[in-house]
C-alpha cells in the first residue's frame, strides 16, 4: 500500500493532499513528498462500529476524524486517544500498522 504523503509545491510553497501530478494552486509540476508530522485542529470525529475490512473489524469501535492542518489541507485521520475532542489541537503523523500498512493518525500535541 502506498504511504500517505503530503506534497509541497516548490514554486508557491503550498501544501496539498491527496497527492496529485500538478499543484492545485499554480499548476507547478515540481512537488516534494513529505511524511506527515503536522499540527492542526480536530474539526469533527465519529466512531465506526462496523467495517468490511478485517484489519478494522478487529479493533472496533474505531474513531475517525477530520483535521484541518495549519499548513492548509484537511485530512481524514484515525484517532486512538478517545480523549481527543473536536476543537482540540492535534498532530497528524503517518502510523505504521501491524499489517505493514500506513494510516494517518492524530494525537494530542505535546
Ligand atoms: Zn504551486
Amino acid at each position: 500500500m502506498m504511504p500517505s504523503l503530503l506534497q509541497q509545491c516548490t514554486e508557491c510553497q503550498r501544501y496539498q493532499y491527496p497527492q496529485r501530478h500538478l499543484c492545485g494552486h499554480c499548476l507547478g509540476d515540481q512537488l516534494t513528498d513529505l511524511a506527515f508530522c503536522h499540527p492542526g485542529i480536530l474539526v469533527a470525529a465519529s466512531d465506526l462500529h462496523h467495517s468490511l475490512e478485517a484489519r478494522f473489524t478487529q479493533q472496533l469501535p474505531w474513531r475517525i476524524g477530520t483535521v484541518k492542518l495549519d499548513c492548509g489541507p484537511t485530512v481524514l485521520v484515525h484517532i486512538k486517544d478517545l480523549g481527543i475532542r473536536s476543537g482540540m489541537p492535534v498532530s497528524v503523523k503517518n502510523a505504521l500498522q501491524s499489517d505493514g500498512s500506513e494510516l494517518l493518525q492524530a494525537s494530542r500535541q505535546p
